[in-house]
């Protein structure tokens, strides 16, 4: 990833988000809060500095509040340990860093209580519950530091806003926002910050910025590179931009990010990549390509299928993950050995031993016997060599054939040669397979 440009925001409020968890910290579980808070952040206008991970202890929960305070940080965002158990133990460190000391809010702990019962009635059938070791738990998440705005729970845990001291003369305490780990209560939370506008006096006059991302498919990042010089050249400002470019499961992705004042030089950055690389900038909105596709065949009134050897169902697993999918993806045939390959796809034997299953011939027969087989609009088939066996002189790991049907009686089949190991040949084979369904449903 490179920042093409620097941040125009290098005088705003500095932020860190600080996520904690031992499961996060010794890599048992991913972490999804930070990279989302941190993108949620650069809209805000304020400037991400840094992300720290940290486990369940408090003297290095504590250490690590105090060592970004000495940093001059104006906004810590804290993910986890919000919950009723022991090693939950972020509100009551942050209270102490703070230097408010907490105090119960009775009306919150009815709240949360109410969420406990319900809870509890829900999954009564799974055995029996104590209340009063419940209870006793509830009460320590309904503990608030003095001058803290509470975050209504999502779960059962609160949120806080915890406030800094700031303006002039006055910065040293930076303001705390604490959120709970789980991604499904920590993303709403966020949100309820940004839209009751809390972080107003920590934010200042930091403006919140547009942002948009741009999704390029078929041309390398040298080329994007050369794109973005001649824009450059070309006389659209990228110097009032930050554009950061990435290639993602071989893809591009363009993410602009501008002061509302430089709308002007966002939308001059998109049409100059729209008309010098029209093929190749197919998102503009940050949707994905299964979304395009589902989109492009809802309005022609589609259905679709997917025959699968080397990808295994990820082409299908990519389609249906987007909500809406079931009223245009009709199924998928996995087609791994080859006389699945005969008997459910009715390839042709022949075709399978003169030119081997990864082959332009068989691939055709795949899409065309999925749209027989599952009476579609159009199918997509993928067959290839993922590795790290199975490669020869001839045909090297890596080797993948597509093809397309349409009931109207269209074929395209593509050959590529797609470098890495074997979760990036499959990963990446889905995302050409998606391309050439798109590119035929974009055809008149
Ligand atoms: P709980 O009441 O669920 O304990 P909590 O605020 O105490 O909430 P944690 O104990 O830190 O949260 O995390 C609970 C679970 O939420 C984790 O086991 C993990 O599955 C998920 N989780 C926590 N933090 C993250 C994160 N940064 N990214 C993804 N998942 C996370
Ligand atoms: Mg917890």
């Amino acid at each position: 990833m490179t920042a093409a440009d620097a941040p125009s925001t290098d005088a705003g409020p500095r932020a860190a988000v600080l996520v904690t968890g031992t499961e996060i910290l010794g890599g048992w579980v991913t972490d999804r809060n930070g990279p989302w808070l941190a993108r949620r952040l650069g809209t805000l206008g304020v400037r991400h500095v840094t992300t720290v991970a940290v486990g369940d202890r408090p003297e290095d929960l504590l250490g690590t509040l105090e060592g970004l305070a000495a940093r001059g940080i104006d906004l810590i965002v804290t993910s986890g340990g919000l919950g009723p158990t022991e090693d939950d133990l972020t509100t009551e460190t942050v209270a102490a860093f703070t230097g408010r000391p907490l105090a119960l809010d009775e009306a919150l702990e009815g709240r949360i209580w109410d969420r406990v019962l319900a809870y509890v009635r829900r999954v009564a059938s799974t055995g029996p519950t104590d209340l009063d070791a419940l209870r006793a738990a509830n009460r320590k998440q309904a503990l608030v530091p003095e001058g803290a705005t509470v975050l209504e729970p999502i779960g059962t845990a609160p949120g806080l806003v915890v406030p800094g001291e700031h303006g002039p003369g006055r910065a040293g305490v930076p303001t705390v926002v604490v959120l709970p780990g789980p991604p499904r209560e920590l993303r709403p939370m966020w949100t309820a910050v940004e839209e009751g506008d809390l972080l107003a006096p920590v934010l200042g006059g930091a403006v919140r910025r547009g942002e948009s991302t741009l999704r390029l498919f078929g041309i390398h990042e040298a080329q994007l590179a050369d794109l973005l010089r001649d824009a450059r050249r070309d006389g659209v400002p990228l110097d009032r931009l930050e554009v950061t470019t990435c290639a993602h499961r071989g893809e591009l992705e363009v993410v602009t990010r501008w002061d509302p004042a430089d709308a002007a030089a966002a939308t001059a950055l998109e049409e100059h990549l729209a008309s010098h690389a029209p093929r190749a900038l197919y998102s503009r909105d940050g949707r994905g390509v299964a979304e395009h596709v589902l989109d492009l065949a809802r309005e022609r009134g589609w259905t679709v299928a997917t025959a699968e050897s080397c990808t295994g169902g990820l082409v299908a697993a990519a389609l249906t993950d987007v909500p809406g999918s079931s009223a245009v993806v009709h199924g998928a045939v996995v087609a791994y050995d080859d006389a699945v390959k005969r008997r459910v796809l009715r390839v042709d034997g022949g075709a399978l031993a003169e030119h081997g299953a990864v082959s332009a011939t068989v691939a055709r027969q795949m899409a065309r016997g999925a749209l027989d087989a599952l009476r579609v609009d159009v199918a997509v088939a993928t067959t290839g060599i993922a590795g790290p066996d199975g490669g020869t002189a001839e045909k090297p790991v890596g080797t993948v054939f597509l093809a397309v049907a349409t009931r109207d009686g269209r074929d395209e089949v593509r050959h590529v040669s797609i470098p890495g190991d074997r979760a990036s040949v499959r990963e990446r084979t889905v995302t050409s397979a998606l391309h050439l369904l798109r590119r035929v449903l974009t055809e008149p």
